[in-house]
């Protein structure tokens, strides 16, 4: 199975100035391939195929002058421009036939946009040298911090820059899987909104304080930016900021995720979510946009995880009224508020919301799984 291994670069001036030449250019054939299509779907032509585009794109552009410079980067990340570009469109389909969560569709880059990256597969002739730079075609041999050893040779790497102005590499690697010992415990996780998780056993996990630290730090910097005239001068300062303390919350955020779910896939042989899609119609719209990013990439990890240790991670894609139900008796109770925490069935029980829900996922997930011909509950890929 693939994994992704990231760790922080640190080019030198002359290699950010063709580091920032990949990233313009990725950006230019993305976008002129963006413009095509569209251009083809108003004008009601057929798709152009991705090999039309990398001729018609690339190679002829490349004798243009107006796309000339297309020729001071190396071609293979121009190519996995217009393979990002496929990517996009596919998961904008693919959400539209609701087989996964509904995105737009791909929209044209940005040079101010906050993140920029190219791509380097393994026929672009990038390597590692024996003195452990990552070195890249027209671009040099970079620094890097190897925080950790890579398990394997890697297939590619992708070169990043984020909102802060740092570097990073991740790399793609092949690892075999890891099986863990087999576990009697299985779990039901509610992606709640008052905590961040709530377990069928009654756990209840809220984001670390320095997850919470950080969010109000991104919060405080925001309030200052929108103080700031536009046009002043520290008022770009305010901007970095920003971004600084965006990328702070994105790492704190990670590290996170990262803890709980491969602590959770140690210890349950089975774990089973709501699938957000399904989840998310219940929702508003600004209680999404808080804790969607964080619950997305949580599941995300828990399904990878899953299929490493060989564990099974059950998504529910059917929607079901988990907190209205009675965990003890069945019955089905009114509709809540959101305020209401606690709630008594006529049957007797007292329940708290979310662990009620927790528990009422866990048991729906293992009726699915026993039912798996109906392909409800799919085991982890
Ligand atoms: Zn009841």
């Amino acid at each position: 199975m693939q994994l992704r291994y990231g760790f922080r670069l640190y080019p030198q001036a002359g290699q950010r100035t063709a580091l920032a030449k990949a990233f313009g250019c990725a950006r230019v054939v993305y976008n002129d391939a963006l413009r095509a299509r569209e251009t083809a779907r108003s004008e009601g032509l057929p798709f152009p195929k991705t090999g039309e585009l990398s001729t018609a794109l690339i190679t002829e552009a490349k004798k243009t002058p107006e796309r000339v410079w297309l020729g001071e980067v190396s071609a293979v990340v121009l190519q996995q421009s217009l393979r990002d570009l496929d990517a996009a469109y596919k998961n904008f389909f693919d959400g539209l036939k609701a087989k996964r969560p509904r995105m737009g569709a791909p929209r044209f880059k940005s040079k101010r946009d906050t993140r920029q990256s190219v791509r380097f597969t393994a026929n672009a002739r990038w390597s590692i040298t024996t003195g452990g730079k990552l070195r890249l075609p027209k671009i040099g041999d970079i620094k890097v911090k190897w925080s950790r050893d890579l398990p394997s040779e890697p297939s590619s790497v992708t070169v990043i820059k984020d909102a802060s102005g740092r570097y990073f590499a991740s790399f793609v690697v092949e690892t075999a899987k890891e099986p863990l010992p087999e576990s009697a415990a299985e779990v039901g996780i509610d992606l709640g909104l008052t905590h961040f998780a709530v377990l069928s056993d009654g756990t209840k996990i809220d984001n670390p304080r320095f997850l919470r630290r950080a969010e109000r730090r991104l919060r405080k910097a925001q309030q200052a930016l929108a103080r700031k005239a536009k046009g002043a001068n520290n008022r770009k300062k305010a901007v970095a900021k920003v971004a600084c303390a965006h990328a702070k919350v994105a790492d704190a955020r990670r590290d996170f995720v990262h803890k709980l779910s491969a602590q959770i896939i140690r210890e349950n042989q089975a774990v089973y979510v709501e699938d957000l899609c399904v989840k998310g119609l219940a929702r508003t719209r600004l209680a999404k946009s808080v804790h969607d990013a964080g619950w997305a990439q949580f599941t995300a990890m828990l399904a990878y995880k899953a299929a490493r240790h060989g564990r099974t991670l059950g998504k529910l894609d059917r929607w079901f009224p988990s907190s209205k139900l009675c965990s003890a008796c069945g019955a089905v109770a009114q509709p809540m508020p959101l305020n209401v925490r606690k709630w008594e069935c006529p049957c007797g029980a007292l329940h708290d919301r979310d662990v009620n829900a927790a528990v009422n996922i866990l048991a729906a997930g293992r009726v699915e799984r026993l039912n798996a011909c109906g392909g409800t509950v799919r085991p982890a890929a």
